[in-house]
């Protein structure tokens, strides 16, 4: 089961807090071929992020890697399992988001510029690193996905929420990204 179904808002899976997987569950072949699947349901659905539960799996487990672009650098692929998430930087950065869980929307969500990641990697190793910019974006996308949060709820303004042929249309700067998170 390679690529697995994506669940959309209104399964309660997406609002249900994950739980933390123990260490030595990792190595297991149930959780490595999850991992598997969830890298590939990623890339086939185009995103740059995913979230167990977005697969239906209610485990504090995300992946994500990004080709880069004009506007940021590669981002290796990443796998951060039981993560605690804290800002690293208090300034308040709003960019244009949108959510495999929550297709065809766009909307304006203010992020942390950078989060200090810590957590465990796919082998059960210790992951403690600072993520900046689009990384801490993605990074909290997917983390409030582990919690039942999803970009909507973060919004402070729901009328820049559009679809996205009407958001590539008439709101759209320059500078955005039509890309769904995870
Ligand atoms: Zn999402």
């Amino acid at each position: 089961m390679p690529v697995r179904p994506i669940i959309r808002l209104g399964h309660p899976a997406l609002r249900t807090p994950a739980q933390p997987v123990p260490p030595e569950r990792m190595r297991s072949e149930e959780l490595q071929q999850l991992v598997e699947d969830m890298v590939e349901t990623m890339h086939a659905a185009a995103g740059v992020g995913l979230a167990a539960p977005q697969v239906g799996v209610e485990l504090q487990i995300f992946v994500y890697a990004c080709q880069g672009n004009e506007r940021h650098h590669d981002i290796p692929l990443h796998v951060v399992v039981n993560p605690m998430i804290t800002p690293h930087s208090r300034e308040l950065v709003y960019e244009w988001e949108g959510c495999l869980s929550i297709p065809d929307l766009r909307g304006l969500v203010p992020r942390h510029l950078s989060v200090r990641v810590q957590g465990i990697d796919r082998e059960g190793g210790r992951l403690d690193y600072v993520a900046s910019g689009f990384e801490a974006r993605i990074v909290q996308h997917e983390y409030d996905h582990l919690n039942g949060i999803v970009f909507l709820d973060r919004m402070r303004d729901l009328r820049s929420l559009g679809y996205t042929e009407e958001w590539s249309q008439y709101m759209e700067g320059e500078d955005a990204d039509d890309t769904a998170i995870g």
